[in-house]
């Protein structure tokens, strides 16, 4: 059984073939720049690390979804289209219109296309995927899968800003969270790693790359998360404010001159680790505070410090938690931040093995002392492969008989 996963973006388009009998990924390929002169894609097979790649302007989606298939042949990774038994589509915002993974078809297209306002970039780009692989095979099932799915189990006091009521109303002004397939994913994996059946599973989830988010998981259901109406509001982030008083946007437009959109910008491409240190790679801001830059060193313990304090407010909402987990790029190669993350919050019954913690990932697993109730585990997320595996589900129910 072949699931082929797309992540489409305005300008580019990201794949990944699975063979989803033995849980592996046969292929991966990005198709970048799409709609400029310098468009570029490449696959590379994953068994041997070969890669396939074209140079030249791809016009458009439809145009990408083509070379993704010719490369995909040129590679060997299929003969046909006909081995491909379901097309999976990450689709970041599903607003509260989607409490899972959907079939897509023209009905759900058109409310993913209602939802552009609340996804603008995003949306548009994965409508763009949808239309043009079932334009090439409509016969081949295709799934939405929404990075907001997992977070609609928020109770509507998480979920709610304390703004006037018809913004919501009208608007549908309203925390959707984001990351939701990685934060689903981990936990169910620490519940595995643990042997906790995951409705009894307790957690907090530390997904922290260059976007970093935390979710509040009691009984195997998100009760809150750090990202909001859009994924801005929450941790410090790579290039990403995070929260700030929002009373400063403001005050920029008073006193510094600069538009709405400006600020929008700032906050979200000018700001984070990269506006405090100068980079927004967590290894060049350890090597520059090695070094003795201060900017540097501040910038750590701000993304520390931000992160220490969501651990704390969840805890406080949570009760008793079966684990901490950390994902993503800095969360799951990062010892050093994972161990100033843990440090001092041995009084939540958090404590580290540091040698355990100091070795580098292989495999999930935890790195708690063996005597404490709460387990700090590492887990390397995959979405794409949790895509795939909600692709198969969707498929499967439809179908009412397993894939072969
Ligand atoms: P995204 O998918 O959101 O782009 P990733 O999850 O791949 O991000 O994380 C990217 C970030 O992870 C990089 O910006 C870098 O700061 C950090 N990172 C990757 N490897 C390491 C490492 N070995 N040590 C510290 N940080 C790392």
């Amino acid at each position: 059984m072949k699931i082929l996963v797309i992540n489409s973006g305005s300008s580019s388009i990201k794949f990944k073939l699975y063979d989803m009998q033995n849980k592996i990924a046969i292929c991966k390929g990005l198709i970048e720049q799409i709609g400029s002169k310098n468009s570029h894609a490449k696959l590379t097979v994953l068994k041997t690390g070969e890669n396939f790649e074209r140079s030249g302007e791809i016009e458009n989606h439809g145009a990408g979804i083509d070379i993704m298939n010719e490369l995909l042949f040129v590679s060997h990774t299929l003969k046909s289209l006909d081995e491909i038994d379901g097309v999976g589509h990450r689709v970041v915002q599903g607003a509260d219109l989607f409490d899972d993974a959907v079939l897509i078809d023209e009905k759900v297209m058109k409310t993913i296309e209602e939802l552009i306002p609340l996804a603008p970039l995003h949306n548009p780009a994965h409508l763009a995927g949808m239309k043009e692989t079932l334009k090439v095979r409509p016969d081949i099932p295709n799934v939405a899968v929404f990075d907001t799915v997992f977070h609609q189990t928020m109770p509507k006091s998480s979920y709610m800003y304390p703004l006037p009521l018809e913004f919501y109303e009208k608007y549908k002004i309203r925390r959707y969270g984001a990351h939701g397939t990685s934060h689903n994913f981990v936990a169910r994996q620490g519940a595995k790693i643990l042997g906790i059946d995951f409705d009894k599973f307790s957690c907090i989830t530390l997904h922290l790359g260059s976007g970093a988010s935390v979710a509040a998981i009691k009984d195997g259901k998100c009760i809150d998360t750090s990202m909001g109406l859009t994924p801005l509001e929450g941790l410090m982030m790579g290039t990403r404010c995070g929260n700030i008083d929002p009373a400063i946007v403001p005050f920029l437009m008073k006193n510094a001159n600069l538009s709405g959109e400006e600020i929008d910008t700032i906050m979200n491409k000018k700001s984070g680790l990269l506006a405090i240190s100068g980079t927004n790679d967590m290894r060049e801001i350890e090597a520059k505070m090695d070094a003795g830059d201060e900017n540097a060193k501040l910038a750590f313990d701000m993304f520390v410090l931000r992160i220490k304090k969501y651990i704390g407010a969840y805890i406080a909402i949570l009760g008793e938690i079966n684990a901490i987990i950390f994902t993503a790029g800095i969360g799951e190669n990062d010892a050093r931040i994972r161990e100033a993350v843990c440090s001092g919050l041995e009084i939540f019954g958090i404590r580290m093995d540091k040698n355990k913690n100091s070795v580098p990932l292989g495999e999930p697993r935890w790195v708690g002392l063996p005597e404490t109730k709460v387990r700090i585990i590492i887990v390397p997320t995959d979405e794409e492969l949790a895509i795939a595996e909600d692709t198969v589900r969707v498929i499967e129910n439809l179908n009412g008989v397993p894939l072969k």
